[in-house]
């Protein structure tokens, strides 16, 4: 840790690092290998049993920059056992400890944002100022559920019938397996590990390789915090389907969180229904985005700007297609090209960068092909449409007007830089296209009637909706999906219902005193 640190008073106050802290190579290497490369099981890092390691690279220069241990189906095992031994007394510790535990994760989270962000940068590819962004975001993960710890709650009350006392409470659910996809490393891993360890649960955390150095770092920092043995586990691996098969196919896992692709999703749900387990499963998205007539353009661009390109557009929430009255679609689509087409693509260290790389080679033909369809098939491209030369997995923000209905780029998840605009001259029809997905996760309406705006956004099918802001999330909302967007809620007061149980004891009535 270099933070500087100033003296104020009798109190420390760390400055967070500025991006250029980090731009040395010398300094990439410093932190990637302070971070632990290997499995931390049951209170300990140990390597691979196997003895096997994978690398990790950075998007945006295709360079090795780690090499961590490379879990098998051996060490799931292991890790089931721990977090199956450490459940009961985990379950057993107070909760004013539980909450306590998350707060001193939280503050070392604080300590040590600007390296976490940094790291995410460098496995990732986001610009480093929008990594700080999701430190801060996920940090507070560990806060809402650190604080929400302690109002688990219940209730006492009688039955009907005046016979029973009923007294209803909350358990925790058992061990959890908490997956996680690359786009957002640390909030994907707070977002689960908080609740969890919150309510009671012990957990398995499996991070996706090709961004899994940020949860080593947050496993440590747990460590660092004084989690018990088992209540925290590691497994890093390239080989998902062999680790999972080992922890799902375990009787005494109780929960799968999972994070990703909607075809992993279903694959898992599948698999989750052999041992019966509780599943909340974040799915994938299409967001449609609504401007309509009446709304404030400047406004309705930089939203359209904050929900298309925050991380390069690799997010779930991700206006995916761009639904705008016919009255304004030309101005709009011009208007965003115009920004979309001056952002500064590069290596998210380097000052100045708006849009890092995606995340590989396969994402990048993807999102070039979808480009190539749409065009093929009458697509206009008023900014980017092309690949940009040199090392790293870059692909240049693009902007598409009169994308036809059929075009893949309109039904797919895009993941990438690109916002097709199409336009619409009816509500009912702007309804109707903003419905025509299997998804249902996020959606952004601007209009300067806020009553519509409700209108519009009580109709639409997905599980959030921002109005007039192309930002949503926010630890204390319930964030989920309808459709195939996924089950369950992470996050709000919502978020720890999918690690607990409900428990219900009944007290027959004595009539030992009758007034
Ligand atoms: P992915 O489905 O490929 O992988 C997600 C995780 O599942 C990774 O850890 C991966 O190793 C693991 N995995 C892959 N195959 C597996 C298998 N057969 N068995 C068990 N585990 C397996 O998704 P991704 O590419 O990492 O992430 C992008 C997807 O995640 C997008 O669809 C995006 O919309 C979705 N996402 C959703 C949310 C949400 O909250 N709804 C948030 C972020 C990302």
């Amino acid at each position: 840790m270099t933070n500087t640190v100033h003296r104020v008073g009798a109190q420390e106050q760390r400055k967070t690092p500025l991006c250029s802290d980090y731009l040395d190579p010398e300094r990439h290497l410093a932190l990637t290998h302070s971070v632990p490369a290997e499995l931390f099981i049951n209170g300990a890092w140990m390597p691979a049993t196997n003895g096997g390691t994978y690398e990790v690279e950075n998007p945006a220069t295709g360079e090795v920059i780690a090499t961590l241990a490379n879990a098998s189906a051996e060490d799931a095992q292991k890790a089931v056992d721990a977090a199956a031994q450490a459940q009961r007394s985990w379950a057993a510790t107070p909760a004013t400890q539980r909450a306590e535990l998350l707060h001193r994760i939280f503050a070392l989270v604080q300590r040590d944002a600007g390296d976490i962000a940094a790291l995410m940068t460098l496995e990732m590819g986001k610009p480093y100022d929008q990594a700080l962004g999701e430190v801060t975001y996920g940090a507070e993960f560990l806060r809402w559920f650190a604080d929400h710890a302690r109002n688990i709650g219940g209730r006492y009350t009688d039955a009907p019938e005046g016979h029973l006392r009923m007294i209803i409470r909350r358990r925790p659910i058992g061990p959890a397996y908490l997956v996680t996809p690359w786009n957002f490393p640390l909030a994907m891993a707070t977002r689960k590990l908080a609740p969890a360890l919150a309510a009671g649960c012990t957990t398995i955390l499996k991070p996706s390789e090709l961004t899994p150095l940020t949860s080593h770092k947050l496993v440590a920092l747990c460590q660092e915090a004084g989690v018990p043995a088992g209540v925290v586990n590691l497994l890093s691996s390239t080989d998902a389907p062999a680790v999972s098969d080992v922890v799902l196919n375990d009787s005494r896992m109780r929960k799968i969180s999972f994070t990703g692709s909607t075809a992993v999703g279903r694959h898992l749900i599948k698999q989750a229904a052999n041992n019966v387990l509780r599943t909340s499963m974040e799915l994938g998205g299409n967001a449609p985005c609504v401007v309509l007539a009446d709304a404030d353009l400047d406004l309705a661009v930089q939203g359209a700007l904050d929900a298309k390109m925050r991380n390069m557009g690799q997010a779930c929430t991700a206006a995916n297609r761009f639904i705008v009255h016919e009255s304004i679609a030309d101005e709009f689509a011009q208007r965003l090209a115009e920004r979309m087409g001056h952002m500064q693509c590069g290596f998210g260290l380097e000052p100045n960068v708006d849009v890092g790389p995606v995340i590989d080679a396969r994402a990048l033909d993807r999102i070039a092909a979808l480009v190539e369809d749409a065009q093929a098939q009458g697509a206009t491209v008023l900014c980017g449409g092309k690949r940009i030369e040199g090392p790293g997995n870059f692909y240049a923000p693009t902007v598409l007007a009169n994308v036809p209905a059929d075009a893949a780029v309109l039904r797919e998840e895009i993941f990438g830089p690109i916002a097709p605009v199409i336009s619409f001259s009816s509500l009912e029809e702007a309804v109707e296209l903003a419905n025509n997905t299997e998804y249902g996760l996020a959606s952004y309406i601007f209009s300067q009637d806020i009553e519509l705006a409700l209108d519009l956004a009580e109709n639409i099918e997905a599980g959030l909706a921002g109005i007039n802001t192309g930002l949503i999330s926010n630890a204390a909302a319930p964030f989920g999906g309808l459709k195939q967007s996924g089950t369950g809620r992470e996050g709000g007061v919502e978020g720890l219902d999918d690690y607990t149980d409900t428990q219900y004891l009944a007290l027959p009535r004595g009539r030992r005193f009758q007034p």
